[in-house]
């Protein structure tokens, strides 16, 4: 059984203008030990799809209107407030691209990180200090006695995203939800950031869902990519298969958006126009006002998910075996 399953997830916002479709029928699961990560611009779906397995959709606003979220095997949208708050931070954790919204600048470093494991169990005030001090040296942070007693605003940047590692990870969870964790960090120190999250995979088991705008961040350390476009995945594959066998036109897109490492800047080609409007979502494929192969079926049909390998597949009329058919009715 996968840890986490997603089966068939509709997330939809509530707004003045009406319900905008965020998340259209989302299928994705996630094993013991592994990273996933779950690309796309913002917009996508990506972020609310991570706030909705945590419990944190906006009250009030966004409902799941449709679908399952099967955490070793029973269904967190079925559960009371009471039961989700056991597995917040516990059995499934979260961090996030700002440090800082997530830290309490007046409360010192070792209150908020033992907050979770307090919470969470009874063990006492020493021993939740014990753990404080180890997790700190699992996420790096030297001279631990000391680092306690400060406050947020004493650590750097990286620091601080260490920190938000630490207390996320104190509980020991099955899940770590990565929601553009280096995006606020500065080049040197998300390379820091990133062999650490492969350290600590190595050392917990924990399972990783990267949420991420950034090629190269999947490319470090995601062993399966989704790819999301207007609140659906359009393309699932290995790492490997997504970077030198990519078939979705919109993940060729956002491959060849990317600046190269040999510093052909020249060849980057930013994808034209923009997502479609999720109030009205499109009954054919969402990318077709932007894709360069949009075909008359694209435009009325959804494609289906089509697979290319065992572990890679695609929703793209270019591959959909039904084509030839549909195309012999619409003619
Ligand atoms: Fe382009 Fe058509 Fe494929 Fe959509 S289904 S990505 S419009 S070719
Ligand atoms: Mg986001």
């Amino acid at each position: 059984m996968a840890l986490l399953q997603l089966k068939q997830l509709h997330i939809a916002f509530k707004t003045y203008g009406g319900e905008v479709q965020a998340v259209r029928g989302v299928n994705l699961s996630l094993e013991k030990g592994e990273t996933l990560a779950v690309v796309g611009e913002s917009g996508c779906g990506k972020s609310v799809t991570a706030q909705s397995i945590m419990g944190l959709l906006p009250k009030g606003s966004a409902a799941i209107k449709q679908g399952e979220i099967l955490f070793k095997g029973q269904d967190l949208t079925k559960l009371s407030a009471k039961k989700m708050r056991r597995i917040q931070g516990n059995e499934i954790s979260m961090i996030f691209q700002d440090p800082m919204t997530s830290l309490n600048p007046s409360l010192t470093v070792g209150t908020q990180l033992t907050e979770g494991i307090r919470k969470h169990t009874s063990i006492s005030a020493s021993e939740a200090n014990h753990k404080a001090l180890e997790m700190l040296e699992v996420v790096g942070i030297a001279n631990g006695k000391e680092r306690l007693k400060q406050y947020p605003h004493e650590f750097s940047g990286g620091m601080r995203q260490r920190l938000m590692i630490a207390m996320a990870l104190i509980c020991k969870p099955d899940i770590l939800i990565a929601d553009e964790p280096t995006t606020a960090l500065d080049v040197t120190i998300q390379a820091q950031i990133l062999k650490l999250f492969k350290d600590i995979q190595r050392q917990t088991g924990v399972a990783i869902m990267l949420i991420t705008h950034d090629l190269g961040v999947v490319a470090q350390l995601a062993d399966r990519v989704h790819v999301m476009y207007a609140g659906k995945i359009v393309e699932t594959s290995n790492r490997r298969e997504l970077f030198y066998n990519p078939q979705h036109p919109y993940t060729k897109g956002l491959l060849h958006s990317v600046p190269r490492l040999d510093g052909s800047e020249a060849e980057l080609e930013p994808i034209g126009g923009t997502p479609p409007d999720l109030f009205a979502p499109p009954a054919g494929c969402p990318f077709a006002p932007r894709c360069a192969y949009a075909m008359d079926v694209c435009r009325s049909h959804m494609p289906a998910e089509t697979k290319i390998t065992g572990t890679h597949a695609v929703s793209c009329w270019l591959q959909d075996p039904r084509a030839k058919q549909v195309f012999k009715e619409l003619a």
